[in-house]
């Protein structure tokens, strides 16, 4: 067996869901990160447990086929991108193999994947959260992997170009007005981050400083130089005075255009304020959502249940297709979306309320509402299981579930198994390429 600063020999055989590859030596899996399928590397072990091991790459004796030139200059020390050195797809091949896993191991499920859908590899994101700070000069990027130091990042491969030319707006207001950045450990500073959102149908961009105060100073000057870029149709404030990593405060200021911003999404115009959620790959997600469509299966009379609807995008690409949808969200900024896309799109069979998911859906079943279909798109942590029990007890002939964890489907697709529902169909999207995160729906049935 080795032990810390060993040098050994190594085939990577996998990758774990953080992205990182994993090769075996003594029956040991031992991490590499930036390694790749296939590689045969000599690796420093840097820690040694009892379990597994985390090693450094000295030396690739004999590349892995899959791997590629890597494209960006920040590929080691940002974090954002996990495969940037592997083709795209030998990613979407790993990514089609972790969701299959996630299935067998965590759940017992056997399913395999219809299909793997991949997208744009480059400039495909529509928002983006820059942190700002101050260390010897004003750095507007990343937080460096594992810290919260701030690394000056000029351009960002997977976002669209403007948003660098947006950054260098507000780079120059803040050195010429001597704005105070946040300091996240004193907890002082005014601006916390930039964030932008991009409707990629039309082109619109809603810049938002994060703000650790209720006001800013030189706002005005900021707004100036901001509305030169004809493309910013709207500029707000988001109120973040707490000592917290989560970066946005409930509350926003507008300070000019209309609060939101209009994309065009599966054919619906869809109105976008800055706390409503969005998916981040506009593309990609259309094509998500038809497939929710296809395993919805409806034919005009259905109602259909929207469970974690966000801004209404799911629920109301259905909406013409069904008899009546109703939709459930907690963020009462993103319910008030749905229901102005829904005015917006003439669509007059939708209703939205803002309630935690779980206690809407146990209310509606006291009501003796009896959905036909029901969809389900909960964060990361998934569904808690009183939701999953009062959604089967429910009984919709189909529930179709988008998630944005493999780990999570898969735990409550074993929970539904227990109340009746099989995972009959699973479908995986690449929303975020060249990132660890990977998409998937899949369609339960009693069948
Ligand atoms: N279906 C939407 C949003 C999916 S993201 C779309 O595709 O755009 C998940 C959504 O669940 C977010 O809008 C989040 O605000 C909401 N959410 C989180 N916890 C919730 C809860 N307990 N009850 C209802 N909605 C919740």
């Amino acid at each position: 067996m080795f032990k810390k600063n060993d040098e050994i020999e190594l085939v990577i055989d996998g990758y774990t869901a953080e992205g990182s590859g994993v090769g075996h030596f003594d029956g040991m899996a031992v991490f590499v990160a930036n390694s790749a399928v296939g590689d045969r590397l000599k690796v420093h072990i840097i820690k040694a447990k009892k379990t597994y091991a985390i090693g450094k790459i000295i030396e690739i004796v004999s590349p892995s086929p899959d791997r590629i030139e890597t494209d960006c200059p920040y590929f080691n020390s940002c974090g954002g991108c996990a495969f940037r050195h592997i083709s795209y797809q030998a990613e979407l091949n790993a990514k089609k193999d972790r969701v299959e896993q996630a299935f067998s191991r965590l759940a017992r499920i056997d399913i395999k994947a219809e299909s793997v859908c991949g997208g744009e590899t480059e400039r495909y994101r529509n928002k983006a959260q820059f942190p700002v700070g101050f260390d010897g000069d004003v750095k507007i990027g990343f937080f460096a992997p594992r810290s919260h130091r701030i690394v000056d990042c000029p351009d960002c491969l997977l976002q669209p170009e403007d948003f660098s030319e947006i950054v260098n707006i507000f780079r120059e207001w803040i050195k010429d007005n001597g704005i105070s950045l946040y300091d996240e450990e004193a907890h002082k500073g005014v601006l916390r981050h930039i964030y932008l959102r991009k409707a990629t149908a039309t082109g619109e961009i809603m810049a938002c400083a994060v703000i650790n105060a209720d006001c800013l100073p030189a706002v005005s000057d900021l707004a100036e130089r901001l509305k030169k870029n004809e493309s910013i149709k709207t500029f707000a404030l988001n109120i973040n005075k707490e000592k917290t990593n989560v970066i946005l405060g409930d509350k926003c200021v507008n300070v000019f255009g209309d609060g939101y911003i209009t994309d065009i999404l599966c054919k619906n115009r869809i109105r976008i304020s800055p706390l409503s959620f969005y998916q981040v790959n506009k593309n990609q997600a259309q094509k998500l959502y038809e497939k929710a469509l296809e395993y919805a299966a409806v034919n005009g009379d259905e109602t259909v249940l929207d469970l974690y609807c966000g801004a209404g995008t799911i629920g109301l690409s259905m909406a013409k297709k069904v008899k009546r949808v109703i939709g459930v969200e907690i963020i009462p900024e993103a319910v008030e979306d749905a229901k102005i896309n829904a005015a917006i799109n003439d669509i007059d069979n939708a209703d939205f309320f803002c309630s935690d998911a779980s206690e809407a859906a146990q209310m509606l079943k006291e009501k003796g509402i009896k959905p036909d279909c029901i969809i389900l798109d909960p964060p990361r942590k998934g569904c808690d299981n009183s939701l999953i029990k009062t959604v089967s007890e429910m009984n919709p002939e189909r529930i179709v579930y988008v998630s944005c964890d493999p780990a999570t489907l898969a735990r409550d697709c074993a929970v539904f198994k227990e109340y009746g529902y099989n995972a009959d169909r699973l479908s995986v999207f690449d929303l975020f390429p060249r990132t660890i995160h990977v998409e998937s729906v899949v369609l339960l049935t009693r069948g």
